[in-house]
């Protein structure tokens, strides 16, 4: 294995690098396309159904669904990041938007501080976490909820939600703490533009799912004024294959995560049991779209997937799980990024909640994951390598380019 030197370098090749010319097709965008599709965001935000949590709220009014997000686009941080994988970040960078809210919530999340939708308000990270531990210590409630409505049904969650509902959906925003950051279409359209002067090889749009639409309209907004990078759609991969079918033409470059093979453990950590299915199907959405990676002359990823893995302390079996259903699926076509650098959160010490998360992953467990990938035939990947472990890669969630 080759070690790094550089906190910098995260990521090294499983394999020596196949690059390819290739031209970014979705970059010749039709006009049209993208003018039917951005039209249709008010009526969706209505009756939210975006993602597989389908809470049916009407984020117009200032209903907050799973993802504690209303119709406002709040952006968190917008600017050069070094630290995704190297067809990604390249040399110059990756204009990579965080965005606010997430619907997956995962308990051990790294960028709790914005996934929380408490993000703006002067609450600390601890106190914000609260809302995803709350959330799966009541996930039974919550899957019975998601039982009850399926996607697509004209039923609405908002209404089976009761006052003790373990998430946010159905709630009103106190506006006074969620202001932070909110931004227009153009604003983000600009943001993009600015990004592209600054030398960014792409962007990388992070935990975009719930902003689906702005995206759409910001992107328009911006190829009108020449904007001329590829979008990268850096994802939880808890996401519906009817919405990743919204982004043909929007999006070259799916980061997208595939967090657990068991049912029993997403809904533990995530308080999603669907996800091992819902995150395979979306995956095979995604896949349609882009087929196999092609890298530019400068090896950075044109079009394609990349699928992280985050391995999780005491979940080898899982994790081989996830690489044997996502290799048998699409072989070396895909790329793979298995990563050690799970942190454990301080709440899980202070609670003593999730003890088994309280810990790094070993480089016996890690070493273990790498050998099997390898044994499977496991070529287009990435792996990291110790020193990864450190929470100074989450960069300051301060509002930088965000105007
Ligand atoms: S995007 Fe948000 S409001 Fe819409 S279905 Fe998902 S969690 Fe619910």
């Amino acid at each position: 294995m080759i070690k790094i030197t550089d906190k910098k370098d995260m990521f090294r090749r499983t394999t020596s690098e196949t690059q390819h010319e290739a031209k970014c097709e979705n970059l010749k965008v039709s006009l049209r396309d993208l003018d039917s599709k951005a039209s249709t965001a008010n009526k969706a935000l209505a009756n939210c159904m975006l993602c597989p949590r389908c809470c049916g709220v009407n984020r117009l009014k200032g209903q907050l669904g799973h993802c504690g997000s209303d119709a406002r686009l709040r952006v968190a941080r917008a600017a050069l990041h070094h630290w995704e994988e190297p067809p990604i970040s390249g040399w110059r960078g990756s204009g990579t938007i965080f965005f606010v809210g997430c619907p997956l919530h995962c308990v051990y999340c790294q960028n709790i501080q914005i996934s929380a939708s408490d993000f703006g308000s002067q609450k600390s990270t601890a106190v914000v976490s609260e809302t995803n531990l709350h959330m799966v210590a009541h996930c039974d409630d919550l899957d019975s909820q998601v039982a009850l409505t399926a996607c697509g049904s004209p039923s609405s969650k908002a209404t089976t939600a009761t006052s003790s509902s373990p998430n946010l959906q159905g709630t009103m925003l106190t506006h006074e703490s969620h202001d932070a950051h909110v931004i227009s279409e153009q604003q983000l359209a600009n943001i993009f533009l600015n990004l592209e002067k600054q030398g960014a090889h792409n962007i990388n749009l992070v935990t975009p799912t719930h902003y689906l639409y702005s995206i759409i309209a910001a992107i328009k907004l911006a190829r009108l004024e020449g904007f001329n990078l590829p979008i990268v759609y850096n994802t939880s991969g808890y996401e519906r294959p009817e919405s990743i079918a919204l982004l043909t033409n929007f999006v070259d470059v799916f980061l997208t995560d595939f967090k657990y093979a068991s049912a029993a453990l997403a809904k533990r950590y995530s308080c999603a049991s669907d996800y091992p299915e819902v995150a395979f199907a979306a995956l095979q959405a995604m896949y349609a779209q882009t087929g196999a990676c092609t890298f530019n002359s400068d090896g950075i990823m044109t079009k394609g997937i990349i699928v992280r893995h985050l391995m999780l302390p005491g979940q080898l079996q899982d994790s081989k799980a996830v690489i044997k259903k996502v290799f048998q699926e699409f072989d070396n076509n895909v790329c793979l990024s298995l990563m050690n650098q799970y942190t454990p959160m301080p709440q899980f010490l202070q609670k003593n909640r999730f003890p088994e998360l309280c810990r790094t992953v070993s480089e016996y467990e890690y070493d273990e994951l790498i050998e099997y990938a390898l044994d499977l035939g496991v070529s287009n990947s990435f792996m990291q390598e110790e020193g990864t472990v450190d929470a100074s890669f989450v960069p300051a969630f301060d509002g930088t380019g965000v105007y």
